[in-house]
């Protein structure tokens, strides 16, 4: 198949928003209308362009996926962005959900483990004009002191438990998303809420799969069952 025209695009677009998104729930307005205009299929290989917007994740390299438009949809609204927000992402992978990010929220702080990940989105990201995210190389277990606290905080990859940092550097009447699973093959996304006097309260969103969350405060690099 050659390119798609803009039109096509737009089609898929809208099919995904109305049959994966609000069919299942996603309500929040300004998530299903950046959902419905974002390139998906740019963040993607080319080979794969034509599944971008399929309900299901799909291959990056190096082992990762970028994650199901659904889930997206669902992490994304449960951080409840106004667009005022500095946001701390971690598991950049393809650049797709800190793309959604940098369009709702004020900044975008994200941090990839595996270089050639970080160096393509951070070019891709570049190149369309994204001017509010900033990319490093680290191990986002540990989060990001020097840019806390944030106002939202959201996490890619699974892990084991929730790490401690990232609680720390929640600010009060923050929001921090996050698979947690004691088995790397399946999780639950929990949502933690800090209250104003620093209370925190946690929801369970539903079970998820994700790739493993690798670190200090995740999974170790040489237990896997790969
Ligand atoms: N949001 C991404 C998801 C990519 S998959 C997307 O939609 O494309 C999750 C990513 O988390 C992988 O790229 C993986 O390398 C990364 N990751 C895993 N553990 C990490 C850690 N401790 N710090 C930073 N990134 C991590």
């Amino acid at each position: 198949m050659g390119k798609r025209s803009a039109n096509d695009l737009h089609l898929a677009r809208q099919q995904m928003v109305d049959r994966q998104l609000k069919a299942r729930g996603i309500k929040d307005e300004r998530v299903l209308d950046v959902m419905g205009r974002a390139p998906r299929h740019l963040f993607v290989e080319e080979a794969l362009a034509d599944r971008a917007y399929g309900d299901h994740p799909l291959p990056i390299g190096e082992q990762q996926t970028i994650s199901q438009p659904y889930i997206v949809a669902l992490m994304t609204e449960a951080l409840e962005l106004g667009g005022r927000e500095r946001v701390l992402e971690i598991g950049t992978g393809s650049g797709y959900q800190t793309a959604i990010l940098a369009e709702l929220a004020q900044r975008v702080y994200s941090l990839e483990r595996i270089r050639p990940l970080m160096l393509k989105a951070r070019e891709l990201l570049a190149e369309l004009g994204y001017r509010n995210v900033v990319l490093n190389m680290d191990d986002g277990t540990c989060g990001w002191a020097d840019q806390s606290p944030f106002d939202a905080i959201i996490v890619t990859a699974g892990g084991p438990d929730i790490p401690p940092p990232l609680i720390e550097q929640l600010d009060l009447g923050g929001r921090l998303v996050i698979p947690v699973g004691k088995s790397r093959l399946s999780q639950d996304l929990i949502k933690v809420v800090k209250s104003k006097t620093g209370r925190t309260t946690r929801t369970n969103l539903g079970g998820c799969r994700f790739v493993d969350l690798v670190g200090r405060h995740g999974w170790s690099e040489n237990n896997g069952y790969r």
